[in-house]
């Protein structure tokens, strides 16, 4: 297949769905996490679980990097913003995201903040160049398929001897997260495989997912996010379950390698290190799961340039996001979806960026609840 709409073909998707109910053995439940939102906005978006046989389900993981950021580390970036001094650079979404106390960088700006939307790295950097006077920090997120671009900008600042420039380091890791769910036992969320991330299996190739197949004997298929793609995996996990395997599977072909992208994970290696222990939403403090700049990029480091201390955050505690994260409860179960939280007026994460699971269920899958109730 060559063009993106062969991988949204209804009646291949209609034949790989007959395939799926043809080898989904009734006397067995199958659970799959979907670990990356860009899945769970595809499954929302194309009706994909609409399409599978009722004993197989799938679980909404924390793969969201704007969702699972702590409302202390956007308390952080709130204070940071607040300095004088400084021009907080940040993606649209981010903005939107509430902080203890209700409190975004967007109420921040409208208070006066200089926080200025970017749509990359590059983008601060220019920042930085054309305003010397202002010290200009880029508020940096996610998981390792933003992470290569966020040290290319820190070795252009270097060798530019951009000086008014820095990061807010908060990008995380995948493998420990799936690990956190996997050994978070007492939850009692029941996972039968995992659909591995696109993008950031790009990146970091299939690899770093072999000790859930070997150690936890969970199979992991890394798919694209196309409604085939997806369909493909669940086939491919399904097999392997009933067949009593469990692997690392690649779908992904045309993206994904198992060594993956070796010049940007030098790149990595190169300006970062990784953290004891950072905090998730939802999933607590996860070892080794968080990157920080080495000491050697120190001075591109806003959390030490600004002697920023961590700050607690308290969650809105009508709020589910902590349990949709980790696979325990689904959207619609939260008292506030739809009602007081929707896009408009989010009160919490996962209902503010396109990936989060709130969001994909209000924009596709909240009709869908209106169709099963009347039926
Ligand atoms: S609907 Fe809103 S309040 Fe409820 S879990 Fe989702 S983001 Fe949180």
């Amino acid at each position: 297949m060559k063009y993106i709409d062969e991988y949204r073909d209804g009646a291949v998707a209609r034949t790989l769905a007959a395939r799926i109910a043809r080898q989904a053995d009734p006397r067995i439940t199958y659970r799959f996490m979907e670990f990356c939102g860009g899945h769970t906005h595809a499954i929302s978006r194309f009706g994909i679980a609409d399409l599978l046989p009722g004993n197989v389900r799938m679980i909404h993981g924390p793969g969201c990097p704007v969702c699972v950021l702590p409302t202390g580390r956007i308390d952080m970036a709130i204070r940071l913003a607040r300095l004088p001094q400084v021009t907080l650079c940040t993606y649209g979404d981010l903005m939107r995201v509430p902080g203890s106390a209700g409190q975004s960088l967007l109420k921040a700006k409208a208070a006066g903040a200089d926080v200025r939307m970017v749509y990359s790295t590059l983008d601060a950097i220019r920042i930085a160049e054309t305003e010397p006077g202002r010290e200009v920090v880029f508020f940096a997120v996610g998981f390792e398929t933003t992470t290569p671009p966020t040290a290319l900008a820190i070795r252009q600042a270097e060798a530019r001897q951009l000086a008014n420039f820095s990061i807010f380091c908060n990008h995380v890791l995948t493998p420990p997260a799936i690990r956190g769910i996997l050994e978070s036992s007492s939850d009692g969320v029941e996972i039968d495989g995992f659909i591995g991330p696109s993008h950031v299996s790009a990146v970091i190739g299939t690899r770093p997912y072999d000790p859930f197949a070997d150690e936890f004997s969970k199979p992991v298929v890394v798919t694209g996010f196309e409604p085939l793609d997806v369909l493909q995996a669940v086939l491919m996990l399904i097999r392997q379950i009933n067949e009593g395997r469990h692997v690392v599977e690649n779908q992904y072909v045309r993206a994904v390698t198992r060594e993956g992208n070796k010049a940007a994970q030098a790149g990595m290696a190169d300006v970062f290190t990784l953290r004891d222990a950072f905090a998730w939403r939802g999933l607590g403090s996860l070892p080794h799961s968080g990157l920080k700049l080495k000491n050697t990029y120190a001075a591109f480091d806003a959390e030490r340039r600004f002697d920023l201390e961590d700050l607690p955050g308290r969650e809105n505690p009508a709020c589910e996001c902590g349990a949709i994260l980790r696979g325990i409860k689904r959207p619609a179960e939260c008292k506030l979806f739809g009602t007081a939280c929707t896009p408009e007026t989010p009160l919490g994460s996962c209902m503010v960026s396109s990936e989060g699971a709130c969001a994909a269920h209000w924009t596709y899958g909240r009709f869908r609840d209106h169709q099963r109730r009347a039926s």
